[in-house]
């Protein structure tokens, strides 16, 4: 067994490696940008921690990896943010901590995935730190987190932090290849990802049917004037707005911003025509401003419980984007 995402191998052999010669932190804090595969990292480890195998990966046929492949271990814990909640909650982190207090039920190891360790309230966190302090025998806490700094830092000192690192522009890419239609198509997808080659993977495969460089297209020929608000937003509204449409748009926007600064960015084609037709339209400094102000504003609405009506952004924003 491998990792499926070959940039993580060195950090999880280190971690592995440390257990193997028994000194494995009771709290391994893995931080890491968001979408580079930390999930699957630390679900390697847990397994790894639970399995009865001597190997570097978790052997796949004992007993408690048979129960983790059913998704039924009853010693792997995985604390988790619910839908549509800001934190996890204090009652969650009770309940795991309750089930802590027992012996494993398979004899082994205990452990928990905090899934976001950066989605902790004070109070949340706070309840967790006296077993991260004292933790019971054989147990191990993984923890997840988008960055240390919006942690608590009494609990990011009792974790041994584990920096994951984005994997470079290069390995990001060759990875990615076999899933694109072209390479113009992947350097677009990292562009937007901002470097994190999962985010790229879902924009890549996106299920509106309308691909990358379409996007770029049709907000194109909007701003341009070539096609209309309405033609546009019907061809649009079948791809997803916060993750792909808006993030296209704020490209363009970024590169037009900086090319009318003088302080122009290095970008993929396919960003570089976006910007031009914005450049094009021979606004005031302001105006482009104006309309990132807008991208983000909607994006957070997009984020927030309020679900506002995703058709009527869009033309909004269109309508902007279309404007002499
Ligand atoms: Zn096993």
């Amino acid at each position: 067994m491998s990792l499926s995402y070959p940039w993580l191998m060195p950090v999880y052999q280190q971690l592995q490696g440390q257990l193997a010669a028994g000194n494995l932190h009771h709290a391994t804090l893995l931080s890491g940008q968001a979408d580079i595969g930390k999930s699957l990292l630390a679900r390697a480890l847990a397994e790894r921690l639970l399995c009865s195998g001597k190997d570097t990966f978790a052997c796949g046929q004992c007993k408690s990896c048979l129960l983790l492949a059913s998704d039924t271990h009853p010693d792997l814990t995985v604390l988790t943010t619910e839908e549509k909640s800001r934190f996890t909650k204090v009652d969650q982190v009770r309940a795991v901590i309750e089930k802590l207090a027992g012996s494993a039920q398979q004899g082994g190891n205990k452990v928990v995935i905090v899934d976001r360790a950066d989605q902790l309230n004070v109070s949340s966190a706070n309840a967790l730190l006296k077993s991260l302090e004292e933790p019971t025998r054989n147990t191990y806490f993984v923890m997840l987190a988008n960055g240390v700094d919006r942690l608590l830092p009494t609990v990011v000192s009792r974790c041994y932090v584990q920096r994951v690192a984005t994997p470079s522009a290069q390995q990001a890419s060759e990875w990615l290849q076999g899933y694109a239609r072209s390479h113009d198509d992947v350097e677009t997808a990292l562009h937007i990802a901002r470097g994190s080659p999962l985010r790229a993977l879902s924009l890549l495969q996106a299920e509106s049917g309308v691909g990358l460089s379409d996007v770029f297209q049709k907000l194109s020929g909007c701003a341009s004037g070539a096609a209309g608000v309405s033609q546009t937003a019907k061809v649009l509204t079948k791809v997803d707005l916060a993750e792909e449409v808006i993030p296209v748009l704020h490209a363009g926007l970024r590169q037009a911003i900086s090319q009318r600064m003088d302080a122009p960015m290095a970008g993929p084609k396919t960003v570089a025509s976006l910007a031009q037709s914005l450049l094009d339209k021979g606004w005031g400094i302001d105006a482009y401003f104006a309309l990132l102000d807008q991208c983000d504003k909607s994006r957070r609405l997009l984020a927030s419980s309020a679900n506002p009506n995703h058709t009527l952004l869009l033309e909004d924003i269109l309508i902007r984007l279309a404007m002499r």
